[in-house]
């Protein structure tokens, strides 16, 4: 296959039966296969018959291996990009050679296939008619409860990635900021230990520290009812949106005027009153 064109391939995000026949013809057929991690998905390749010149590309070496990538495809060659599971770009590298290839003219073809959050998703029970997907939470919890109080706003059923050591917590975060909630945790899709746990947070939790969680995980919370001013206070609001200094006064007091009803002015001066005062 000679003609300049990027292929953004999905592969199986556990069960190799989900490897598509399209992903493996066109593997099969490009001239390069650019991977996350070439020595993995030498595995995926040769379990499928597929024998192809590869070349990596990750995290820290995109900007570097990208001007390479897209040498290749200026050159009139195919070139097929893939991740260690799912769909590369979702919580995965990709992005920017995706961004490159598409200002230069090249053409892009995405493969479709696996995708953990997608997955999760469509079993989830959750209403799907809108749902953001904002991939792994900060691992600090002071920018995790900001950046749930900062999702707290959106609209549809929000969906995570999370790291198993960090659900638990994760958990205790999501019910200090959204409250009692129903939850849906999805752990190891389409592999031996598949589940997904379903309750309000504090079930789940249970269900959870009984053993160790292990695995990939998916986080799933519905869209929550508006919560009355009366129960949310504006202060802890404000506080927990404050606290890491990375807002500006405005965007706190807009935000907190959304999640807690208030009128815009009153946050912004209880904005202002609070970070004029130590309490921070
Ligand atoms: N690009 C991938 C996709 O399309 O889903 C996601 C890559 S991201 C680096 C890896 C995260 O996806 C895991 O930490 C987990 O949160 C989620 N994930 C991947 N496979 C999963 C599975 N089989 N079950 C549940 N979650 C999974």
């Amino acid at each position: 296959m000679t003609t300049a064109t990027l292929y953004i391939v999905a592969t199986p995000i556990g069960n190799l039966e989900d490897m598509t026949y399209r992903a493996v013809r066109i593997l099969g057929e490009v001239d390069l296969i650019a991977a996350e991690d070439t020595r993995h998905s030498l595995k995926l390749l040769s379990h499928f018959g597929i024998s192809k010149s590869m070349t990596s590309y990750f995290d820290h070496n995109q900007q570097f291996k990208g001007e390479r990538i897209l040498n290749t495809l200026r050159q009139g060659k195919s070139v097929a990009l893939i991740s260690d599971a799912g769909t590369p770009c979702v919580s995965d590298p990709g992005y920017q050679l995706v961004r490159d290839a598409v200002a230069e003219g090249i053409p892009v073809i995405p493969i479709p296939g696996a995708c953990a959050a997608v997955a999760a998703l469509s079993a989830s029970g959750l209403p799907t008619d809108t749902f953001t997907f904002a991939g792994f939470p900060p691992s600090r919890q002071g920018k995790r409860r900001t950046f749930l109080t900062e999702m707290s706003s959106l609209p549809g059923t929000l969906v995570l990635y999370e790291a198993p050591h960090r659900l638990e917590e994760t958990l205790l975060d999501i019910r200090e900021v959204l409250g009692e909630r129903q939850v849906v945790v999805a752990r190891e899709l389409t592999k031996i230990y598949e589940e997904l746990i379903r309750g309000n947070v504090t079930e789940v939790l249970e269900a959870v520290s009984r053993g160790k969680v292990r695995g990939e995980i998916v986080i799933m919370i519905p869209p929550g009812e508006k919560i009355p001013s009366e129960t949310v206070s504006l202060e802890d609001t404000l506080r927990r949106l404050m606290q890491d200094d990375l807002i500006s006064i405005k965007d706190a007091a807009k935000k907190a005027s959304e999640i807690t009803g208030v009128s815009r002015s009153e946050a912004y001066s209880a904005a202002l009153k609070l970070r004029n005062s130590t309490e921070l």
